[in-house]
């Protein structure tokens, strides 16, 4: 009792306005509160001590002694950098801010919390990634499926998808979200998600509340977001998933959505499946070391936009597995190649424009700053020189052409009421066009008429006075005033109020002047007023048309890309592919791009490769550092290239479809997740042969490594049987590997084949060709590598001799490599008995081959003490 007396004492101890802050912080209990006090972003308490910790800003106190709060704070001008440093250290900020005018607030200003920053949902120019989506994804469970929907706040993309539940985590880490969402009553999704992503710093896993995904109470709200009915949300897979994701939003962004415009559904199902391990280990978007100069994107990335750059990575990431798509893109490409005018054209209007997309989603937000929309007014007129050219052009650049709209009214608005170069924020400088608002010209005559008046005030008060060097000056502290030097200061009216004294003048104010001032400053506010007031029209008009705004920045964005693969397929000798439905796959002198760029020129050694129903899995072995990684690389490249549409590295190409690209690239364990470098390379093996399909690429570069040789050597044998004997699987293969027994198989299997990559020996060295041809090499050359690698010579000696012996010892009795008698038509089991023969073999195949009939007691006396000798031995 005597303590609930006491809390009310106390809680009347604090300012008004640290009242104010308590309660709100109240609300945002696990975020860091920004709450704006005049220039600066203020925290308080623990939020302080967080920030000074993480930002290394000084920590200071509010109020002294008993009373003293920690403090910390940061220029309003530079928050987003501070901002991006605490999102980064995976901390989420409300943004508190002054919603009334302090000048007229009566008490304590008004404040409210306008946004909860969050990793998933920064939209800050400075913070995001020009190229790059930030994704903020929800998960959620139905039925038999999950429900996936994602969105990116900066670009206005709300998009939805259901999934089986064995992809979710291939599609997540595709997608790469900063931040996912999910039910926290779904323990099965958390588990799969907290083993895959807890330990990543770049992801936030979010539960969230069982009603955030409830469709009976949300699907009204998101339908009318979307400005659809919600009864065409009813039953789908991803709406509890879409209600999470946009619960959320609402929460973060205040309401504020208005950059949402559409729901786009089977966002996932239309692509190429790449698993995330894929595009990493391939070097798709960013190289191993995490740059994207050494990746695929890297070397073909022509665009001239950041709008096209990051299409480009939506297009690589996703390939399409629709032909007709796929042939519009290269017919498009086709068509710029054609005409190399009418590409250079397209790509100096384009490279002038915005960003429109994310200059729509900014101005839906009522975001966007003046100089956004005078920006996004030289695109529009860009638009109208482009959409022109493009009519002209062949199919189907002329449907681009049709397409592309300018918006004529809103130009016209842009242009009618925007000065050509306004300044960023209202106030700074003249926004609104003379013209536009009578009252606003009549109180910008007041401004610029008040030069004449000033002047002509300071020659009436020069005489006046009889002081011929008066001057009436301004500045942001005291207001106008006027000037006498200290000789003079003796002949000053008395009138004249005396305001500031300066080191040689004193500065005073007359009534005739504080009226001006009041005058003028008075009309300085107006102006600001109704130009604030024009400029959020303006905006709204801009935000009325966003559907449309995105259509075209989808546009554009895709033309960037066409136009920039066609560059590249002329500045990199590409080749635009045939793709049809069929498994066959040729690739006529095909290289590894970043390779390629990577060595002087003309010192790549492009290779054929040909896939079909005999050359379905293909066993490539060759020296270490041969370059048969290399090799495979580029072929799945080629795929992804050739089914985004885009010219792919070689001198001709003809690809069959491929759904799924599926690879086994590298080593490396997961120790945070509790797996072993095999274990993991195990996982991804089993992860393929589930996921494959008769029309899938998988790639194995290596596989059973990590164990030992002859577990290692069964694995990757029975992977390869599984692979071509199993009817729903049977995919098409390229398995690099120092497993030579391996090339066995080929003798046994009808659609396995080998291949080399050639090697010359000369003097006791050998040169790499990196060719690779027909047939099976039985070296590695490892030691080689090792002598490159600068290994002690003692070791290379040493590893040398074992080398010697060992090989003597996989030698059968007739001196030829173990398994190699085997044949095309030997049963499966005879196959895998003579794989692991015991060291005795030979010994019995003598018993086998003899005929004792034929043999005297004493011949037969005498063969079998020899054979007894040779067991001994
Ligand atoms: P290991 O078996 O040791 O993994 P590898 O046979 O897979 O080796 P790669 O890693 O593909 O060899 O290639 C090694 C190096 O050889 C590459 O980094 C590159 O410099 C060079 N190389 C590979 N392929 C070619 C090629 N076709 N033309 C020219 N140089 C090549």
């Amino acid at each position: 009792m005597a303590d609930r007396r006491r809390r009310p004492a106390k809680s009347k101890k604090l300012t008004p306005m640290m009242r104010q802050y308590t309660r709100i912080k109240a609300e945002f209990p696990d975020t860091i509160l920004f709450f704006r006090m005049g220039d600066f972003y203020e925290m308080f308490g623990d939020d302080a001590k967080v920030a000074s910790d993480v930002l290394g800003i000084a920590l200071t106190s509010r109020e002294k002694g008993e009373k003293a709060v920690p403090m910390a704070g940061v220029p309003y001008h530079a928050a987003d950098s501070y901002l991006a440093r605490l999102i980064k250290a995976g901390l989420n900020v409300a943004v508190c801010d002054q919603t009334e005018d302090p000048a007229k607030a009566k008490g304590i200003v008004k404040r409210e919390v306008v946004r909860v920053i969050t990793p998933g949902t920064v939209y800050e120019e400075n913070i995001v990634p020009a190229d790059s989506n930030v994704y903020l994804a929800s998960v959620c469970r139905a039925g038999e499926w999950l429900g996936v929907a994602y969105a990116d706040v900066s670009t206005g993309e709300f998009a939805v998808d259901r999934i089986p539940h064995d992809r979710l985590l291939a599609e997540l880490n595709r997608l790469t979200p900063r931040e996912i969402l999910f039910h926290r009553e779904q323990n099965e999704v958390e588990k799969a998600l907290h083993k895959e992503f807890a330990s990543v710093d770049s992801v936030s896993l979010v539960p969230l509340d069982a009603a955030d995904f409830d469709p009976s109470v949300l699907a009204a709200e998101l339908a009318k977001l979307f400005d659809t009915e919600a009864d065409t949300l009813e039953g789908k897979a991803w709406l509890g998933a879409a209600c999470g994701l946009y619960a959320y939003l609402n929460r973060t962004q205040r309401g504020n959505l208005g950059q949402f415009r559409s729901i786009r559904d089977n966002a996932l199902s239309e692509t190429l499946a790449i698993d995330s391990r894929s595009l990493r280990n391939l070097e798709i978007l960013s190289s191993i070391s995490g740059g994207r100069k050494l990746s695929l994107r890297g070397v073909c990335d022509y665009t001239s936009t950041a709008m096209g750059s990051r299409m480009l990575r939506q297009w690589l990431a996703g390939p399409l597995t629709d032909i007709e798509h796929i042939r519009f893109r290269q017919q498009a490409v086709e068509s710029f190649s054609d005409d190399t005018k009418l590409r250079s054209a397209l790509i100096a209007e384009i490279k002038g424009m915005c960003d429109v997309e994310r200059v729509t989603a900014r101005a839906a937000a009522a975001r966007a700053n003046p100089r956004d929309l005078a920006a996004l007014r030289t695109s529009l007129e860009k638009v109208k020189v482009l959409s022109g050219l493009l009519e002209a052009a062949p199919y189907p650049l002329d449907e681009f052409g049709s397409r592309l709209d300018h918006m004529p009214q809103l130009l016209a608005v842009l242009n009618e009421t925007i000065v050509d170069d306004p300044p960023v924020h209202v106030g700074d400088g003249q926004l609104v066009r003379d013209g536009v608002n009578e009252e606003l010209d009549k109180l910008r005559d007041i401004m610029s008429g008040g030069k004449t008046w000033i002047a002509q005030y300071q020659r009436t008060e020069g005489k006046r006075a009889g002081i011929p060097k008066l001057k009436v000056g301004y500045n942001s502290v005291f207001g106008y005033y006027i000037e006498v030097t200290k000789t003079h200061v003796d002949k000053v009216p008395e009138d004249y109020i005396r305001k500031q004294t300066l080191v040689n003048a004193e500065r005073y104010i007359t009534p005739e002047l504080k009226e001006y001032e009041n005058r003028v400053l008075s009309a300085r506010e107006q102006i600001e007023q109704i130009e604030s007031t024009i400029f959020r029209e303006t905006r709204d008009k801009v935000a009325r048309e966003t559907s449309a705004l995105y259509r075209l920045a989808e546009l554009l964005a895709s033309l960037d890309v066409l136009a920039g693969f066609s560059r590249l397929a002329e500045e990199k000798s590409f080749c635009i592919p045939e793709v049809h439905d069929g498994i066959e796959t040729e690739l006529i002198d095909c290289r590894h791009p970043v390779v390629e760029d990577n060595l002087p020129s003309g010192e790549f050694v492009p290779n054929d490769t040909r896939m079909d129903r005999e050359k379905l899995i293909h066993i490539i072995t060759g020296p270490n550092m041969s370059g048969k990684s290399t090799y495979i690389r580029q072929v799945a490249q080629a795929v992804i290239l050739a089914q985004a549409g885009a010219p792919v590295p070689a001198a001709k190409a003809s690809v069959g479809l491929v759904n799924r690209l599926l690879t086994r690239i590298g080593a490396g364990d997961d120790l945070a997740r509790g797996r072993s470098t095999f274990m993991v390379e195990m996982l991804e093996t089993a992860e393929i042969l589930a996921s494959a399909t008769p029309r899938s690429l998988i790639i194995l570069d290596e596989v059973g490594r990590g164990t030992s040789t002859f577990d290692g050597l069964s694995l990757a044998w029975a992977i390869t049987e599984y692979i071509h004997d199993t009817r729903t699987c049977n995919a098409r293969t390229l398995f690099a590997t120092h497993y030579h027994e391996l090339t066995e198989l080929a003798s046994v299997k009808d659609s396995v084949q080998n291949y080399k990559v050639l090697v010359r020996e000369w003097e006791d060295e050998i040169v790499f060709l990196h060719r690779i041809e027909p047939g099976f090499s039985d070296r590695s050359y490892g030691i080689h590598v090792g002598r490159l690698a600068n290994l002690p010579d003692e070791v290379i000696k040493r590893a040398d001799k074992i080398l010697r012996s060992l090989e003597k010892q996989s030698l059968d009795i007739e001196g030829k490599p173990r398994n190699v008698q085997m044949r095309k038509g030997h049963k499966q089991k005879e196959v895998q008995l003579l794989l692991f023969e015991s060291p005795h073999e030979h010994i019995l195949d003598k018993i086998r081959d003899c005929e004792p009939e034929k043999l005297t007691p004493l011949e037969a006396l005498e063969y079998i003490t020899r054979l007894k000798r040779e067991l001994e031995e």
